[in-house]
């Protein structure tokens, strides 16, 4: 596929549908703009009214009360009579009630061996401890939002007056968030925001040069963020791994600018040591790739999610780490993951982190057709059945080989499972800390999202969308929906485009426009 028959207008094709199984009775409208009252599909069927991009139009007479099926699920019951050529929305739909956690196929498809891929490298930075980071940032953990202000100044210094010095260091980032006082620090779920912003200072790019800007007073004192030996990295490089703290509040401290003076100090002995990191040939094994999807359409799950769930397949296959997430997004498919569980302790562990998730969305009264949003819908996502189903494929076909409770780290290779919300910031922040240095994110609707901390490279379901937001997205799966390129065909694209960018080869749109979003940790523990 060339760039220009990528770039070529929609407009004046012939009525185009998506089947997405044969024994669905829906396909969706893949037409830029829909298809209007008596278009006439390859099949025969003459549209009643009009279907907008995305939708669903029936495919035969669909009784009151009868199941509408995509996917081979049904993703709704029939609310009325909708005979065939309608257009199926939310509104006519009834969603199925979510499978119950009992009596799930548990690791039934066994740990089959997959196919391993050899020959692939990128240029990385291997860290001490053997991690490999895609990127050479400094990063400055903070053990409370009171000292974000101070931090931000200081960063700012910092990237006028030193980074010119260090060439090979990409960036300095400060690691701000809402969390370490305020808090119910003892309450058992206090667990996840902690090891998330402990496991969020370790991450491979950070090279193990960990400094702690802490106020003095905080409930999240330094030593428990980050406790003796709890740096891998600068202990296996020998040091003696004391943990650098600038403290606000100490006495030495006169005036603001003597604060600013001290981080903007301590942050050049690490400079210095990470300005000597030098990228070196590794195996695509080193990637640590978190996969999420949002802004979700019906395009997401034909074209883009399947194409990332390919290249997953590629990833684990070349012995890499991938990680999907999203419980609200996967719940509906549970039954495909505890079969796909490589182990029955393993479909176990996935079973309790849904029903851990359905009991936090119970406390808060709603279950997960809280997900979908009014863009998902206009998208042609009828509801949270149908979302689940698109979104799942991201996980390719190979087996589940490890589970992540949320805020936890990845610790050996293949498939995981980390268990995070689908929200786009936080589901971002928690595979950060599971140890990820690469990640791809599809979406259909559109979003500027981006990291300081790794690469987002990001995936257009639809070519309009890419076409419009040519500089935002770094590759568009539209192809796919038009039939001028595979699913295949675009996975191989979104692997050696991976392998670029996790090279520093290329750099993804939102790291050219320097487009981050904030890390939003997950505290499901109440605050004081
Ligand atoms: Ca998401």
């Amino acid at each position: 596929m060339t760039p220009d028959a990528a770039r070529a207008p929609a407009a004046g094709r012939p009525p185009l549908h998506i089947l997405m199984h044969p024994a669905d009775n829906v396909a969706i409208v893949a037409n830029d703009g829909g298809l209007g009252p008596g278009s006439v599909l390859s099949t025969g069927l003459v549209l009643r009214e009009k279907v907008p991009q995305g939708h669903k139009v029936a495919l035969v007479d669909i009784p009151e009360g009868g199941a509408v099926r995509r996917y081979d699920v049904p993703i709704g019951y029939a609310l009325k009579d909708i005979p065939a050529g309608s257009w199926v929305h939310e509104r006519l739909l009834r969603l199925p009630e979510a499978r119950r956690l009992e009596d799930l196929p548990m690791a039934t498809r066994g740990a089959t061996a997959v196919e391993p891929l050899h020959g692939y490298t990128f240029e990385g930075y291997r860290n001490p401890d053997g991690s490999v980071g895609t990127r050479n940032i400094l990063a400055i953990t903070q053990s409370v939002q009171c000292v974000a202000g101070v931090t931000r100044f200081a960063v700012e210094r910092i990237k006028a007056l030193l980074l010119p010095k260090y060439p090979n260091v990409d960036d300095v980032v400060a690691l701000e968030h809402a969390y370490g006082c305020g808090v119910a620090i003892d309450a058992p779920d206090a667990v996840i925001p902690i090891r998330t912003l402990r496991n969020i200072s370790l991450n491979p790019n950070f090279g193990g040069e960990v400094m702690v800007v802490s106020l003095g007073c905080e409930k999240l004192q330094p030593e428990r963020l980050l406790p003796p030996g709890s740096i891998p990295i600068a202990d296996a490089r020998g040091e003696d791994a004391g943990l650098d703290v600038v403290c606000l509040q100490d006495e030495a401290h006169v005036g603001f600018l003597s604060m600013v003076d001290s981080i903007v100090r301590q942050a050049e002995v690490h400079l210095e040591r990470l300005n000597r990191r030098r990228r070196e040939t590794v195996p695509a094994s080193e990637l640590v790739v978190g996969v999420q999807c949002g802004g979700s359409d019906a395009f997401s799950g034909v074209t883009a999610n399947p194409a990332v769930g390919f290249c997953t397949d590629l990833l684990v296959r070349a012995g890499a780490t991938v990680m999907f997430s999203e419980t609200t997004e996967v719940r509906d498919g549970v039954a495909q993951l505890t079969a796909r569980a490589a182990t029955p302790e393993l479909a176990r562990a996935i079973v309790r982190e849904m029903a851990w998730y359905d009991e936090y969305l119970k406390r808060g009264s709603v279950d997960r057709s809280a997900n979908t949003t009014p863009g998902n819908k206009k998208g042609g996502l009828a509801n949270i059945v149908e979302k689940a189903m698109g979104s799942i494929v991201k996980s390719g076909s190979v087996p589940i080989t490890g589970v992540l409770a949320p805020g936890e780290k990845a610790t050996h290779k293949g498939l995981y499972y980390a268990a995070t919300p689908a929200s786009d910031f936080i589901c971002g922040t928690l595979q950060l800390a599971a140890g990820m240095n690469l990640h791809v994110f599809t979406t259909g609707r559109g979003t500027p999202y981006g990291l300081a901390e790794v690469p987002v490279i990001k995936v257009a379901t639809r070519s309009d969308l890419a076409r419009r937001w040519h500089d935002l997205m770094d590759l568009d799966a539209g192809s796919i929906a038009e039939g001028r390129a595979t699913i295949e065909q675009v996975g191989w694209e979104l692997f050696r485009l991976m392998l670029d960018v996790a090279s520093g080869r290329r750099r993804t749109w939102a790291e050219q426009w320097k487009l981050a979003n904030q890390l939003v940790l997950f505290n499901p523990a109440p605050v004081t």
